[in-house]
């Protein structure tokens, strides 16, 4: 993508598809810059549509999900290649899994909640999943990733339904954060995504020169 296409000859055909594959890169190019925005109004549609009336529970959990699956990813997106690493699948998928623990819930254990939301979704669980990261190496990876995911699933919950009782079992009191703040870091996580997707789009149809490549003034 950003690869810099030219036509070799100046038969009809080859322009032709020269002028296709322009074209298409173009369009890819403006679809992922349009990723992180069109994340960021799906989450707020989701809100919006689960907001209007109660729904059967499967419509709001799936529903729910997918507000929980596009914030993580936007999240995600605004932290360091560096950083996400080999973690952003495990993370994306501790994101959703974890609302696994609501089955208990509504089926066979009701009293398998802290204040209106099981006590899984608490800071305790990403720190078990952390610390079986960190001692067992040859699951460091899903289980870090999982332990991220699960962060990141709590950055919604804190601010919808009844909150989540983070510091359980040391406080049973749900927590919560108003909307509006969830509202602003999404927004935020958006905006930083789409300038680092710009950015390299830019970084990739202009490869840096040998010059500025040895420049250490110059930002990585
Ligand atoms: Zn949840």
């Amino acid at each position: 993508m950003g690869k810099e296409i030219r036509p070799t000859t100046d038969v009809a055909g080859v322009r032709s598809s020269w002028w296709e594959q322009a074209s298409a890169s173009r369009f890819r190019r403006s679809i992922l810059r349009l990723l992180p925005l069109t994340a960021l109004l799906v989450i707020v549609g989701v809100d919006l549509i689960l907001a209007r009336r109660p729904w059967p529970l499967l419509i709001d959990g799936s529903t729910d999900e997918v507000g929980h699956l596009l914030t993580a990813a936007l999240l995600l997106a605004v932290l360091p290649r560096s950083a996400r690493g080999r973690l952003w699948p495990w993370a994306l998928l501790g994101a959703v899994v974890i609302d696994l623990d609501h089955v208990p819930l509504y089926t066979f254990a009701p009293e398998f909640a802290v204040s209106g939301r099981p006590p899984t979704h608490s800071l305790l669980t990403v720190l078990v999943l952390g610390i079986v990261a960190a001692v067992i190496p040859l699951v460091r990876i899903p289980f870090a990733g999982l332990a991220l995911g699960v962060g990141l699933h709590l950055v919604r919950d804190v601010a919808t339904g009844p909150g989540v009782p983070l510091l359980w079992p040391f406080d049973d009191s749900a927590i919560r954060s108003p909307y509006a703040a969830y509202l602003v870091v999404i927004v935020g996580a958006a905006a930083v995504a789409t300038w680092k997707v710009s950015r390299g789009i830019r970084r990739r149809a202009d490869p840096p020169t040998a010059a500025s490549e040895r420049d250490p003034a110059l930002p990585a």
